[in-house]
């Protein structure tokens, strides 16, 4: 048969209703470089180890990667004490989220995440037309009754980042379990743990030790925060061998480069590199959400974070969006957020010494003079 039409292809309509992901800028409005402190990437940048590990894998790029990730797989499970039979990989853990989405839901079907969520969860929704359902928060965190509350005959997965971005806020190891034991066993629940390294052991949130034997948990990890290979995609998750079954059958083939394997291994055995990296972090962290605090007669706060970020409110004379301007004409890019429903606050990566010196001195100038 020929079909005879004049029309373009039409995407799918749950494609068309998709917003696209907005990434964190490096330039300014006039195109000038500035300083990305709105990426969440790491400020000291990537271990020398892995670097090297980098350099060498490169070397053979006419032959495909390891498909099965193998080396990279046992070097996760040494560290985390995992089996490495039930390590999944992905282009970044992006991927993971969008073939879990993929795997366990379709048009009709709901995916709750909860309000001030990753923005990714709403795309990997939409993009296998499931029905996005945003659960109220609580203080801006997780509220478990009211994420209970969603779930209907039609839900197939519950995301929830842990701790959460944009906001930074913790969800405790005894909530993930509640939450975990109200859900239907036949929902799957996924834990984003993108920021789980910048963690004290003692409040690890427990998903991964639930992964161990519940059926429906997939927790996620990436090598682009800490670790500080976010140029390379490269996530890992842990679920069931029957979950992990069904992801590497949807998976793109030859999904982490053989560099970027290479560099993980190197940079998943430089314990020294993460807890530099975690120490640096904390101590910025706690001296910038300080200083902001400060400013709390200006109308300025700061929701507490678990994170390589903070989350800034701006409830006085000095908008969010003010202060995002101002910084970005003095060199940092921040993150503002209005699309996210959150058009008073400031998503600010920790950056180095210096860097945070000066964002202190500018927000405090521009609330002082507004
Ligand atoms: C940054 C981030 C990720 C992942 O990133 P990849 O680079 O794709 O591994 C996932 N979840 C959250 C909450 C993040 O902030």
């Amino acid at each position: 048969m020929t079909r005879i039409t004049s029309s373009a292809p039409a995407p799918k309509s749950w494609i068309s209703a998709i917003a696209p992901y907005v990434p964190g800028k490096a330039t300014s409005a006039d195109g000038k470089p500035v300083i990305k402190l709105s990426a969440n990437e790491n400020p000291l940048g990537t271990s020398p180890a892995a670097h090297a590990a980098f350099a060498q894998g490169s070397v053979d790029l006419a032959s495909y990667p390891d498909p099965s990730a193998a080396k990279l797989r046992e070097a996760i499970g040494k560290v985390h004490g995992l089996d490495p039979a039930r390590i999944i990989y992905g282009t970044g853990s992006d991927e993971l989220l969008h073939i879990a989405a993929s795997a366990y839901a379709g048009p009709g079907d709901e995916i709750i995440y909860v309000r001030y969520g990753f923005a990714v969860y709403e795309i990997a929704a939409r993009r296998v037309g499931a029905v996005p359902v945003v659960a109220p928060d609580k203080d801006y965190g997780t509220d478990v009754d009211a994420l209970l509350a969603c779930v209907t005959d039609k839900t197939r997965v519950v995301f929830l980042a842990n701790p959460n971005n944009p906001t930074g806020t913790m969800t405790p190891r005894s909530e993930i379990a509640r939450l975990h034991a109200g859900l239907p066993s036949d929902v799957l629940l996924v834990i984003d743990q993108a920021y789980a390294e910048y963690l004290s052991p003692e409040d690890d949130d427990g998903a991964l030790e639930l992964a161990e034997t519940a059926p429906n948990i997939l927790v996620t990890r990436t090598f682009s925060k800490i670790y500080g290979l976010a140029a390379e995609r490269i996530g890992w998750g842990y679920a069931s061998a029957e979950i992990v079954d069904a992801l590497h059958r949807i998976r793109a083939p030859f999904n982490i480069t053989t560099a970027g394997q290479s560099a993980a291994i190197a940079a998943a055995e430089d314990r020294e590199w993460v807890e530099q990296s975690r120490a640096h972090n904390r101590q910025w962290r706690d001296w910038l959400s300080a200083e902001i605090s400060a400013l709390g007669n200006h109308g300025l706060s700061v929701v507490p974070s678990n994170t390589n970020f903070i989350l800034a409110l701006f409830d006085g004379a000095l908008t969010a969006e003010a202060a995002f301007n101002g910084l970005m004409q003095a060199g940092y890019a921040t993150r503002w957020l209005p699309g996210q429903g959150l058009p008073n606050a400031l998503r600010i990566t920790i950056g180095t010494e210096a860097q945070m010196r000066d964002v202190a001195s500018i927000i405090r100038d521009m609330a002082q003079s507004a």
